[in-house]
């Protein structure tokens, strides 16, 4: 397998830490409000990168924050007279909402910056040990930049350029720092401000050193693989390598893998810039598979443009594979062939396999997911060319197995769930009501059976009899 390392530039071989094994971190989401579609790209191409290595057999150790203390959400809590805690549970909650529409499984670890505070302190503690931070007068800690000779090797920056490229600049407050490129670890409290006691000053860390920490407490102090948005290559992971590096005296993370952008005519989405769409907002429009679909019809590392236009080809393909699964699903209970392959089929049957390689050959060469669709395709088009009644059911199950593994370790739906229609409750309803004028109490207890089975709360009132969905 081949991973484009932003480490080296290039592609290099996967080999892991400890055989079989893949320790993974994902920088998650600030949470002060419902996550947007680009948020959720990250999400759902690492989380394919995930089930790819578990389809190959490896047992993957997956973690994945959430920032509950930032400045965003302290300003959301300060607007609506609440507890910073109340704001970021609560888009936590709503975040998990919509992996789980998109498919994403949960990670083995979802660690909180604000439940980690000892391991940062003692990191923190350390790198001043080890003359990597300083503490400035008000108290606040520095990382101090120039002590990490390898500093900028990720993104390919050198110190001296930086240095020179912020000369001018001064922010306000960080007056303490004894180099532009210093960034900070621990800051004091502002009023209003949730902070923790430290021996520097009642306060709260900085961003960087929150990965830092819950990557060593949940995947050790070398991990395989760091991903996250192309934005995050500097200062954020930059930042973290040079914490880590320097706290643990060992290499951090051995593959950084960033994803591309999701744009919006042709600009970043961003909630900053306030051109994105929620995930919620497209659940209303949209199954939220067409839109994982859509996000993996790219190559991971490509800007993907966010438009109505291929939202609906996905939307079209995807419906193709299902079409497809469909048909396999219905011949399984129909198809009359041989119960073994017939020599034809056998043939069709290799040319699967051959499928199945070219699919596996396309996520071995750093997930190139838009290749592994196409393949998909090509199978969906060889089972509507190729299965039918006279098949054998060996034959059926085959192509339907088949088809379904590879989109499952895409993470793609093929079974489509029927979501009953409000008129089908109501025709049943009705139905439920003439069988009990009938007296016919059996057959109103097997329909209410059944609406309870499809998750149909009924309720007799004196109005009538009142349904809802559980
Ligand atoms: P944030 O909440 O801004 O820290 O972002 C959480 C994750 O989403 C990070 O990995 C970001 O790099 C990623 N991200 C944010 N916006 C986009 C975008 N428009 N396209 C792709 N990834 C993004
Ligand atoms: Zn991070």
């Amino acid at each position: 397998m081949k991973i484009f390392n932003t480490l080296s530039r290039r592609k290099e071989e996967f080999v892991p830490l400890e055989p079989g094994k893949v320790k993974m971190y994902v920088c998650g989401p600030t949470v002060y409000n419902y996550i947007h579609i680009g948020n959720a790209r990250p999400m759902i191409v690492f989380d394919t990168v995930r089930r790819y290595f578990e389809y190959k057999g490896y047992e993957v150790n997956f973690v994945s924050n959430f920032t509950d203390v930032d400045d965003k959400i302290i300003n959301k809590a300060l607007e609506e007279g609440v507890n910073a805690s109340v704001i970021s549970e609560r888009f936590i909650a709503e975040c998990k909402k919509d992996m789980a529409g998109l498919n994403v499984k949960p990670a083995t670890t979802h660690p909180q910056a604000t439940k980690e505070i000892e391991g940062m302190l003692a990191m923190i503690h350390m790198l001043i040990e080890k003359g990597n931070a300083y503490v400035a007068e008000d108290g606040t800690v520095y990382f101090r930049t120039a002590s990490f000779k390898e500093y900028g090797k990720l993104s390919h920056k050198n110190l001296d350029e930086l240095q020179s490229g912020f000369r001018e600049i001064k922010v306000t407050g960080e007056e303490g720092k004894e180099d532009p490129n210093d960034f900070v670890l621990w800051k004091p409290k502002k009023e209003g401000e949730p902070y923790w006691e430290s021996p520097w000053c009642e306060g709260r860390p900085g961003w960087h050193i929150e990965c830092s920490v819950m990557a060593k407490r949940y995947l050790g102090d070398e991990i395989d693989i760091h991903a996250g948005g192309e934005d995050l290559i500097f200062p954020h992971h930059e930042n973290e390598i040079a914490q880590s590096e320097c706290a643990n005296g060992k290499p951090f993370a051995k593959y950084w893998m960033h994803n591309g952008f999701l744009n919006i005519d042709n600009k970043k989405m961003s909630k900053s810039l306030g051109n994105f769409f929620t995930v919620r907002e497209i659940s209303e429009k949209y199954d939220l598979q067409v839109l994982r679909f859509f996000m993996l019809s790219a190559h991971y590392r490509s800007p993907l443009n966010f438009s109505a236009e291929l939202m609906e080809a996905s939307k079209n393909g995807l419906e193709r594979i299902r079409t497809a699964v469909g048909k396999l699903a219905e011949l399984q209970q129909r198809a009359q062939g041989a119960a073994s392959m017939t020599a034809a089929e056998q043939e069709n049957a290799a040319a699967v396999k051959d499928l199945v390689a070219k699919y596996e050959a396309a996520m071995d060469d750093d997930f190139n997911t838009a290749d592994a669709v196409s393949a998909i395709f090509e199978l969906v088009k060889l089972s509507n060319s190729t299965a039918d009644e006279s098949s054998s059911p060996a034959y059926v199950s085959y192509l339907k197995e088949t088809i379904e593994k590879l989109c499952d370790v895409m993470g793609i739906v093929t079974e489509v769930k029927h979501e009953a229609l409000d008129s089908e409750i109501e025709a049943m309803i009705q139905a439920r009501q003439e069988a009990r004028k009938a007296k016919n109490y059996a057959l109103a207890d097997e329909i209410r059976g059944k609406l309870s089975d499809m998750g149909i709360i009924l309720e007799d009132t004196r109005e009538g009899v009142k349904w809802k969905r559980a």
